[in-house]
């Protein structure tokens, strides 16, 4: 059966088997324009979609032509590190708000690590806070201070003196910190 797969944005035609008696999914690929795709009876679709994709850093350069490959192993490198640096984003940012949010107190629905481009952070109304994975790689000084600036909107959702008060309770050096991360921006 042929069947294809999108690999980091190029759609791989593969040969499809099943066999009662394999083990293991199983790709070999055997030219540029022949991949075959072997799998035990009873895996799922998705598990087999799943293994082919994982194995994408490997299938891809045996296909493309040689300035194809780099740019696609590029493609590939850069999205695994982004999904890397998230995971990592996600446990030092939501451990630092809750250790500030033990001064504070106040009641949050979420935490979402996003790819923003413009912004180190956002708090929406309704509770929602909002990190850019990047900010894990600043100075442990400006996450703490994104981290509290954030935290801080939901109780002042506007930049007024009670709402640098409050910032200043966690952060008092804050002045310097604000300048400091709008040279980075
Ligand atoms: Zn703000």
């Amino acid at each position: 059966m042929h069947k294809s797969i999108n690999l980091d944005g190029i759609e791989v035609v593969y040969d499809f088997k099943r066999y009662s008696g394999s083990k293991n999914i199983k790709i070999t690929v055997f030219s540029t324009h022949r991949v075959l795709v072997t799998a035990p009876k009873r895996v799922r679709e998705s598990d087999v979609n799943a293994f082919i994709i994982s194995r994408s850093g490997w299938i891809l350069p045996l296909l493309g032509n040689e300035s194809n490959v780099n740019h696609k192993k590029n493609l590939l490198e850069k999205k695994m590190e982004y999904k890397k640096l998230k995971r990592r984003a996600e446990e030092i940012l939501s451990a630092r708000l809750r250790h500030f949010n033990a001064i504070y107190g106040f009641r949050f629905k979420s935490v979402k690590i996003r790819n923003q481009s413009s912004r180190w952070g956002s708090c929406s109304s309704s509770g929602s806070i909002n990190f850019n994975y990047r900010l894990i790689l600043l100075d442990q000084e400006l996450i703490d201070y994104v981290v509290v600036h954030e935290l801080c909107h939901l109780r002042e959702m506007n930049h007024s003196p009670a709402f640098w008060r409050l910032v200043e309770k966690s952060i008092p050096n804050y002045k310097v910190l604000k300048k400091k991360l709008a040279r980075l921006s």
